[in-house]
């Protein structure tokens, strides 16, 4: 039996099935992961991207941080790929539980997934820092310089910048549904970035499946390892 046969007869016998998704899975869509930055940002801007998305920046040089955010971390063009409709029909059928994912694009939610735990926030939801007001994305596209509330707070994404804890009642959710998974499907990740790697380790069953296009340090653990893209998979299954 190949991989991919055994990774059908898996899904076939799972009713709570767990995606756990990294940039991988977007990058399919044509958004850049900028961890793995090739110098193009640096052309434009005088400071590296992890940078620019840090809390102190933020706070302290707003509108170049706007200037980067709007101009790479904002991709409306985008559209769910073979991935996340594959895993939004699952959901349908009542074979997947949820999806976790390290990415802010939305795109889970685009393809019809109700249920997203999103660990590093989305780039969808704004919200005023003062009064708490919700913004929509195309506010801030449409805005200039800082965004700002009808009260005059200044607007921030509903993004976890770094040096910013992830979300306690997400994280929490996140874990529960880890560990009461039949099945665990951790793809388009290299399992280096926090927090992947902990998480894994919430889930107890025998069937943990990783996806990932180059080998991780964790194929060892997995029941099931499949070296391509995500997308491709996914969509043979
Ligand atoms: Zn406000």
């Amino acid at each position: 039996m190949n991989d991919i046969d055994k990774l059908r007869q898996i899904v076939d016998g799972s009713s709570r099935i767990v995606f756990f998704g990294g940039a991988g899975v977007s990058t399919e869509s044509g958004i850049p992961d900028f961890r793995s930055v090739d110098g193009l940002y640096n052309q434009h801007y005088d400071y590296p991207p992890e940078e620019i998305l840090s809390h102190t920046f933020f706070m302290r040089r707003t509108e170049e941080f706007y200037r980067f955010y709007r101009d790479k971390m904002i991709c409306l063009s985008a559209k769910p790929n073979k991935a996340h409709l594959k895993l939004a029909q699952w959901e349908r059928e009542g074979k997947l539980l949820s999806v976790i994912t390290q990415n802010i694009d939305g795109l889970h939610q685009a393809a019809g997934s109700k249920r997203v735990h999103e660990l590093h926030g989305s780039v969808m939801r704004n919200y005023c820092m003062k009064c708490g007001r919700s913004y929509d994305v195309e506010y801030i596209l449409n805005s200039s310089g800082v965004p700002t509330c009808n009260c005059g707070g200044i607007i921030k994404p509903d993004v976890v910048l770094y040096e910013e804890p992830l979300n306690d009642e997400t994280v929490t959710q996140a874990l529960r549904d880890i560990r009461s998974a039949d099945t665990l499907i951790v793809a388009g990740t290299s399992l280096t970035v926090y927090p992947a790697a902990s998480y894994i380790r919430y889930y107890s069953g025998n069937n943990m499946v990783l996806i990932n296009r180059d080998a991780t340090q964790y194929d060892h653990i997995a029941d099931l390892v499949i070296h391509d893209k995500v997308g491709e998979v996914l969509d043979s299954i």
